[in-house]
């Protein structure tokens, strides 16, 4: 008898990939050859935000070493229960953006959707890890009440997909979305932010191609990548196929401190991700969400690393270094 490969295993393969993902912080310290006990500010192991890092992601990681820069960005520390002052729930004034259905609407001529509240990666300085997910993204009636806010106002050019990560979301989920947004005659563009081709690359399949290649709304994708080291082959490739479907690429980090607080490590990101043909866009302040103060770094550090990136960088390379302060009209330079 001939062993049938069942037909679906192909595009199934990154949802597999996602379901064994590591969820468990010693789990994971076990399998890159870390004790517990060489984390010297202790792990969370029961955080309401819980661990989620997929094998791809792991593998990444320098072994044996603690303060390897991906491993920072996902597991859970002691560190996060520590109270910090100006550290809340809601750092960019989101809940006061919403127009319902998973709706935000901020900025002029875009709209940012709440697809879904799921992540491939937990990634722990994340601003919107206390967002009240469940009431708010838009996936519920098959989108109808969020396309219906999109749809009544003429001013909007753009869609932003974001969640969690809308790649999340299987692409027939997401197929059903973008067909109605296409039918809105007044917008141009659809964005998509997610992580997932920089953490889960099988996740850029034929489907998810071609659905994106073949719209009447012009593809935008922001990925989001802090470290060179989170580059690799398979995301390389991942980032090519999407280039190749004529997708504009651009990168947004977040400045963490011991991840990427580094004008060295910073200059290589934007190499690295150029070299992938990605253009640097938005290198953000941290935002002061609970849990994350152990990450930040202060503003005056955060401007002498952006002085550098000018020093080192053709112009093009270098991300502006913003932060988002809730009411005002556009993300703020800093
Ligand atoms: C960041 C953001 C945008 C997009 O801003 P750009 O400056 O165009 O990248 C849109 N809506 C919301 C709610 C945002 O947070
Ligand atoms: S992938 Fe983005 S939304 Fe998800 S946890 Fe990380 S930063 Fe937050």
């Amino acid at each position: 008898m001939i062993a049938r490969t069942p037909l679906t295993w192909q595009s199934d393969g990154w949802q597999q990939e996602l379901a064994a993902g590591f969820r468990r912080p010693h789990e994971l310290l076990t399998a890159i050859g870390i004790a517990p006990g060489q984390i010297a500010t202790g792990i969370d192991s029961d955080s309401a935000f819980s661990m989620r890092v997929p094998r791809a992601y792991a593998r990444r990681m320098r072994r044996g070493d603690p303060a390897d820069p991906l491993l920072r960005q996902v597991l859970p520390l002691a560190d996060e229960r520590q109270p910090a002052p100006g550290f809340t729930a809601d750092p960019v004034g989101d809940h006061a953006a919403r127009r319902g259905a998973g709706v935000l609407h901020k900025y002029r001529g875009r709209a940012l959707l709440i697809t879904t509240g799921a992540c491939a990666i937990h990634c722990r300085y994340c601003f919107r890890r206390h967002f009240p997910y469940t009431e708010a993204h838009a996936a519920d009636n098959e989108w109808e009440d969020a396309v219906n806010i999109i749809a009544g106002d003429a001013s909007l050019r753009e869609v932003i997909l974001s969640g969690g990560d809308p790649l999340s979301l299987t692409t027939s989920r997401l197929a059903r979305l973008v067909h109605k947004l296409e039918a809105i005659p007044h917008l141009a563009r659809l964005r998509l932010h997610t992580r997932l081709p920089i953490v889960l690359p099988s996740r850029i399949e034929d489907g998810l191609i071609e659905l994106l290649a073949r719209g009447r709304l012009k593809p935008v994708m922001v990925v989001h990548a802090n470290h060179p080291n989170e580059i690799d082959d398979e995301v390389r490739a991942a980032l090519a196929r999407l280039a190749d479907t004529g997708i504009a690429l651009f990168n947004q980090s977040v400045l963490l401190r011991g991840v990427n607080d580094d004008a060295m490590v910073l200059t290589e990101l934007s190499e690295a991700l150029f070299e992938a043909g990605v253009t640097p866009y938005y290198l953000h302040q941290l935002d002061r969400v609970q849990g994350a103060a152990h990450f930040e770094v202060d503003i005056d550090t955060a401007r002498t690393l952006h002085r550098q990136l000018r020093e080192n960088l053709p112009g093009y390379l270098v991300p502006q270094l913003v932060q988002e302060v809730a009411g005002e009209p556009f993300k703020r330079p800093v």
